[in-house]
């Protein structure tokens, strides 16, 4: 399977913002961000670059593709199918992204950063309406129950995930149970709900030239 190995803090500081890839250590004061928030490199610090319209589009598409952990080629077919579907292409495809599965693991708690969540759900570790599903990329369904599997449940450092995420809350969306390690996915996200720094109207734009 293909993944980016490129160095976590450094693809947030390359965008210029926390993706929350590194689980807790994104919410204390060792990331990297908080110490280094300018660009990796020998020119990282230069200032008044200026990027053309194109360069704009593309950062924006690949900060999204970051911070959802999706390679080029499998985003470019949830923008296909986004852009297949009824209603605004840009708000379908970040609906598409939260849907998938190692994004829904994620944001109930089975791991502490999506990559965790991928990890725990490639493992067998997660149930969809009680069948094993073990495809990251599964698209899940409002009203479909995902849940942890015994044997996972017990795991430090998925509890450890579980009670970080209850801690900070859980989107509207979701409907979680700590305790059992479960929770519905009751609606794709709203657009108001979902950080309002991701600017998906650029990746329209960029794939639309
Ligand atoms: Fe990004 Fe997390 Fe690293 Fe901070 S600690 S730079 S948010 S991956």
């Amino acid at each position: 399977m293909a993944r980016n190995l490129d160095p976590k803090c450094r693809q947030c500081r390359r965008e210029g913002e926390k993706l929350f890839l590194k689980a807790e250590k994104c919410f204390t004061d060792k990331c990297a961000m908080e110490r280094r928030a300018y660009a990796p490199g020998q020119h990282g610090q230069r200032s008044g670059q200026r990027l053309s319209g194109y360069g704009v589009q593309l950062r924006e598409k690949q900060k999204i593709r970051r911070l959802y952990g999706v390679l080029e080629r499998q985003f470019r077919k949830v923008y296909v199918e986004a852009d297949r579907r009824r209603g605004q292409t840009g708000e379908n495809l970040l609906q598409l992204l939260e849907g998938r599965l190692d994004s829904v693991a994620y944001r109930m708690g089975f791991g502490g950063s999506r990559a965790e969540a991928r990890q725990v759900v490639r493992h067998n570790g997660v149930l969809i309406n009680g069948k094993r599903v073990n495809i990251p990329s599964y698209v899940v369904r409002p009203g479909d129950v995902v849940e942890l599997t015994e044997r996972v449940r017990g795991h430090l450092r998925v509890k450890a995930a579980l009670q970080a995420a209850e801690s900070r809350g859980f989107p509207e969306w979701l409907e979680v149970d700590t305790k059992a390690g479960k929770g519905v996915f009751k609606a794709y996200p709203l657009r108001a709900e979902l950080p309002p720094t991701i600017n998906e109207g650029l990746v329209v734009e960029l794939y639309s030239r």
